[in-house]
């Protein structure tokens, strides 16, 4: 019994004692707050190392920076980056006065978390507000600055046919421009051609919503596919994955290799000037030294889906800009056409063109213009 008093006596002290030790409330409070800038800075450090060393795409580092924004606490102050110029405003609304702007990548501590859309910020030692929309935790990476190709270049003989594929079907082959990594290797803009230029450029990125040409190219490739397969299409992706390295003569002579009825590229478009927008289709010359044969019917089809584009999307039309001097084209033995589907350097048409209901008009007047090209 006595040894029993004792031993609840001991534990008692050393309940005791665990307590006076114990962090003060005030200790507490600040190690809490620590914790998410910590947490924050080795998960920028996570994304810094993915970009470099794996072949992880935005659409991951996204989902990654979503599970942060509920991590963070009401008055936390956070470093974030504006992903385009952008203004910065003296109330949450386009109402408050201009007090200025932020240029890309350019640092902001944010205070707190966005309400309805709009991140309160410190800006030149006062209280300011941003369009949350065009901030982010980390910086827009040009795709330039990403470090070596981690996957192996293939060439038109590495890539497979569906399993369903009929070649006596109405073959259309879809190109999604670009891919993941840029390969900054070259090649000649055409067969037996002196003029060498890049393999597979970086392509562009969304002044407003940050999305990588890529990316885009490739959601609206898929949906074009599905729609072209039920229309009765044979269809073939060059890719349907970021993570491959293929040139442009190559995806050329895949097309050439199916005997495509048509080949159809998706890119979008950018410039310099912000104010640019609409969409136009490309195809070669009717004196383009290696197939100016097909210029007629690449000439056609360009006009088709131009043409239908704009009636399904209500984009402005530009042109068929007719050139000799893309790789992708004057590698073609069959009837091609680029279509740039709108400027991502234009804020108001990259939001746009980053929407699942524009992607769908887009893809029904890719669609429709594919249709009257076959004259069908
Ligand atoms: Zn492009």
């Amino acid at each position: 019994m006595k040894k029993y008093v004792r031993v609840l006596a001991v534990l008692l002290v050393f309940m005791l004692v665990l307590t006076g030790c114990g962090p003060t409330n005030s200790q507490k409070n600040t190690e809490d707050n620590k914790n998410p800038q910590s947490e924050m800075q080795s998960e920028q450090n996570k994304e810094t190392e993915g970009t470099e060393n794996t072949t992880k795409d935005t659409q991951e580092q996204e989902t990654e920076e979503d599970t942060q924004d509920s991590q963070v606490d009401n008055e936390t102050e956070i470093k974030l980056y504006a992903k385009t110029k952008v203004n910065v405003r003296s109330l949450p609304s386009t109402n408050g006065e201009k007090l200025g702007a932020l240029s890309m990548n350019q640092e902001v501590i944010a205070l707190g978390e966005a309400v309805d859309g709009w991140q309160k910020i410190r800006y030149e030692g006062d209280i300011a507000y941003v369009s949350a929309q065009y901030l982010s935790k980390t910086k827009v990476q040009s795709q330039s600055s990403q470090t070596q190709m981690q996957v192996d270049e293939i060439t038109a003989e590495d890539l497979t046919l569906p399993a369903d594929f009929d070649p006596d079907g109405i073959v259309v082959v879809i190109d999604a421009g670009h891919q993941g990594k840029m390969n900054s290797g070259k090649e000649p803009d055409g067969p037996g051609s002196t003029t060498m230029k890049t393999k597979v450029s970086a392509g562009t990125t969304g002044c407003a919503t940050g999305v990588n040409e890529y990316v885009l190219n490739l959601e609206v490739s898929l949906k074009l596919r599905d729609e072209l397969k039920a229309r009765g299409y044979q269809v073939v992706m060059i890719r349907e994955d970021h993570n491959i390295n293929i040139s442009n003569s190559e995806r050329a002579k895949f097309a050439n290799k199916l005997g495509a009825d048509a080949f159809i590229r998706i890119h979008a478009n950018s410039t310099t000037s912000s104010s640019v927008k609409g969409v136009e289709t490309i195809c070669q010359t009717a004196n383009n030294p290696y197939n100016a044969s097909l210029y007629q019917a690449s000439r056609k089809l360009s006009d088709c889906v131009l043409d239908e584009f704009v009636k399904s999307t209500g984009a402005k039309k530009r042109h068929v800009w007719e050139t000799d001097t893309m790789s992708g084209i004057n590698w073609c033995q069959v009837p091609v056409t680029i279509l740039e589907m709108g400027f991502m350097s234009n804020p108001e048409e990259d939001q746009l063109l980053n929407t699942e209901e524009y992607q769908d008009k887009m893809v029904e007047g890719i669609a429709n213009g594919i249709d009257k090209y076959f004259g069908r």
